[in-house]
């Protein structure tokens, strides 16, 4: 596996690292030798969250920005603790196909789609209409997001880490 996917990797929850690490062998093992596919960002810090979700808000988002538009375009719908990425609980992907970046959710996508779900992810492309997220992939392991920030709230780390 490529370096940059295992470093992502070893950032999740440390219940999702061999999890993840089991499926996205697989996945990679099933994509054709013209296509890489990588893990892009898995755990995303409170601040830079908020960040995300301030651009085409309250901060000019420089991409998307016209007339009508002022504001440029909103890229994120979560603030900081109720995105699964805050708890190392999500991953977005890159594609590669003939050395080019490829957002087209085409077959080698849908291939990946398929493998991580096989592993009990939910993809971001099921989200609901018009907040579909196609890079992104994310399992719970049966918590909710009130339920980590409470123990995040009450300091309830897993011993020798970061992560509740
Ligand atoms: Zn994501």
């Amino acid at each position: 596996m490529d370096t940059h996917s295992i470093n992502q990797i070893n950032l999740l929850h440390p219940i999702a690292r061999l999890d993840c690490t089991y499926a996205w062998t697989e996945v990679q093992a099933a994509m054709p030798e013209n296509v890489i596919v990588q893990v892009g960002e898995s755990l995303r810090s409170f601040e830079r969250t908020d960040a995300l979700y301030k651009l085409g808000r309250t901060v000019v988002n420089p991409d998307g920005k016209s007339a009508a538009k002022p504001m440029g375009n909103i890229v994120s719908w979560a603030r900081a603790g109720t995105s699964w990425h805050n708890w190392g609980l999500a991953f977005d992907i890159t594609m590669t196909t003939n050395g080019k970046e490829d957002w087209a959710i085409g077959p080698n996508w849908m291939k990946v789609v398929a493998i991580m779900k096989k592993h009990g992810w939910e993809w971001g492309g099921d989200f609901p209409k018009g907040k579909e997220d196609f890079p992104h992939f994310e399992k719970k392991y049966g918590q909710t997001l009130n339920g980590l920030m409470a123990l995040h709230t009450a300091q309830k780390f897993i011993p020798g880490t970061n992560y509740v």
